[in-house]
């Protein structure tokens, strides 16, 4: 599920693979990926243009065009981006095909269809209209602390909430409250001030390291939890197994020894 070191290392894959190319023909292989823009409008825009730069923030990845107009791509469940030459290496799933004049070609990707491709004016209007909150790796401590001032609920869903800060799912928040040592379910506003600032300093730890190592579990440390998150696994500290429970409807995995429950 991409979150933002996903989103992250799509970007710089993007950035070293398809951009300064005139896009030579766009092909929209299954409308339902579409946001608002209809799939000719969206091909006329992008055929003869370059794509010119990216933007991040949070889990979307904007990318600008010649003109000015950006094309806006997000992920959703399943996303993932895919350059190549040879149409027997386009994915199984592309939803979206970008085929440059230089012969290769640029796929999204996306077998669940819950991600959207769009075609937007502006990055900043688009952030306010779906009130998403700041990037997370371009935040403060004074900013977090704020951001969750006044929260009720537990801290688990207020990290997932794109909207008091952008970037985190379901996966990113159990590693960052199993480095932090906090447990899913605590409220928020039990948080005090020296949790609030472990917990930051493990978002952007957390966060970098996945993004150093391309977001790939695999590859991750192994004082990670993320390629354990399964029941039953042991704690990468070595105290205890790893459990399961709900909270706020999505699945947690924690480690009860080191996470307790204040
Ligand atoms: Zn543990």
């Amino acid at each position: 599920v991409p979150e933002l070191p996903d989103v992250e290392v799509f970007k710089r894959y993007l950035d070293s693979t398809s951009l300064h190319q005139k896009i030579g023909s766009v092909e929209v292989k299954n409308k339902k990926i579409l946001g608002e823009v209809p799939a000719n409008k969206l091909r006329e825009t992008l055929e003869g243009q370059e794509l010119e730069s990216t933007h991040r923030h949070g889990k979307h990845l904007f990318v600008q065009l010649d003109n000015d107009d950006w094309l806006m791509l997000h992920f959703g469940m399943t996303g993932w981006l895919k350059y190549f030459k040879d149409p027997k290496d386009e994915p199984s799933h592309a939803r979206l095909l970008i085929t440059f004049e230089n012969g290769y070609h640029l796929a999204f990707d996306c077998q669940r269809m819950l991600g959207e491709v769009d075609l937007i004016e502006d990055p900043e209007e688009f952030i306010e209209d779906k009130r998403l909150g700041p990037d997370l790796l371009e935040l403060d401590f004074p900013s977090f602390r704020k951001r969750f001032g006044g929260r009720k609920g537990t801290i688990k869903s207020a990290l997932m909430n794109q909207q008091i800060i952008a970037g985190i799912g379901n996966i990113y928040s159990d590693e960052i409250l199993f480095q932090a040592r906090v447990h899913p379910g605590t409220g928020v506003d039990w948080l005090d001030e020296e949790v609030l600032k472990k917990l930051f300093e493990e978002t952007q730890r957390v966060l970098r390291t996945a993004i150093e190592h391309q977001a790939d579990p695999e590859k991750l440390p192994d004082s990670f939890l993320l390629p354990l998150r399964r029941k039953g696994e042991k704690c990468p500290r070595g105290n205890g197994m790893i459990e399961r429970i709900k909270a706020t409807g999505r699945t947690a995995y924690f480690c009860p020894a080191c996470q307790s429950q204040s």
